[in-house]
């Protein structure tokens, strides 16, 4: 066995674990393998293990990538920031965008979704520690912007994703998740159908699994640390 192949069974095993514990069937998560910085060839080995949806950070890179490996049917997320001038890109090669978090951003994705492919299906990304420098909207702003975006065309909004400051703390890890949570709860009371929950990456998965993740975003478990390359 690579070790590709052995990390991905060491995160699905963790993912089963957790699953147990939190008393929920092992098919409510789902496995997003973030692949920025890694190899064509990389994904082409994870894919091979069964792996099917891959998440990229970069727009370029992302593109790029889905164009060498388009004999493989993959699905593939779009998960970093999301500048307006890189949304066609986005538009015209993702599946998903878990990372919107500006009305301005979803039209213009409506607008450039190709008329041939299946709606662009949507996670509003939600700023849930708080920090200045960390990106989605603030938990305030999420339902007026949720609302907004189920107005929109060619895009399906499917739920929340959050990316809480890194931390050791267990317990914090688990408030985080916890807002987020009860945020997606609060959603749905309001008549949003959300399904997605998009949290929990390499070191917190467990606590995120815990609060009701429905995706897990995984890269440095599965691909080990990340290269450096330079896209344009
Ligand atoms: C890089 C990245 C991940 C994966 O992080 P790891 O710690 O390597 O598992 C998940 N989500 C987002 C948004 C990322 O940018």
């Amino acid at each position: 066995m690579t070790t590709i192949s052995n990390n991905l069974q060491a995160v699905r095993n963790r993912i089963a674990a957790a699953c147990a514990v939190a008393g929920r069937p092992v098919d409510a998560v789902h496995l997003l393998a973030v692949s920025k910085t890694q190899s064509g060839a990389c994904v082409r080995e994870a894919a091979a293990c069964g792996q099917q949806a891959f998440g990229e950070n970069y727009a370029q890179e992302g593109a790029e990538k889905i164009a060498e490996l388009a004999d493989l049917n993959l699905e593939w997320h779009f998960i970093g920031p999301l500048q307006s001038n890189k949304t066609r890109v986005v538009a015209e090669n993702f599946a998903w965008v878990h990372s919107l978090e500006r009305l301005k951003t979803a039209e213009r994705l409506a607008a450039q979704r190709p008329i041939h492919l299946p709606p662009l299906q949507v996670c509003i990304q939600v700023n849930v520690s708080g920090e200045a420098s960390k990106s989605g909207c603030a938990p305030a702003a999420a339902s007026a912007l949720a609302h907004a975006i189920t107005a929109l065309p060619r895009l399906r909004l499917r739920g929340l994703m959050a990316i809480p400051a890194v931390t050791d703390d267990v317990v914090l890890q688990r408030q985080n998740f916890a807002l987020l949570s009860a945020l997606f709860a609060q959603l749905n009371t309001e008549g949003l159908a959300l399904d997605t929950l998009s949290m929990g990456m390499s070191h917190d998965l467990e606590a995120a699994i815990l609060a009701g993740a429905t995706i897990v975003r995984v890269g440095t478990a599965i691909f080990g640390e990340r290269q450096i390359r330079v896209f344009n």
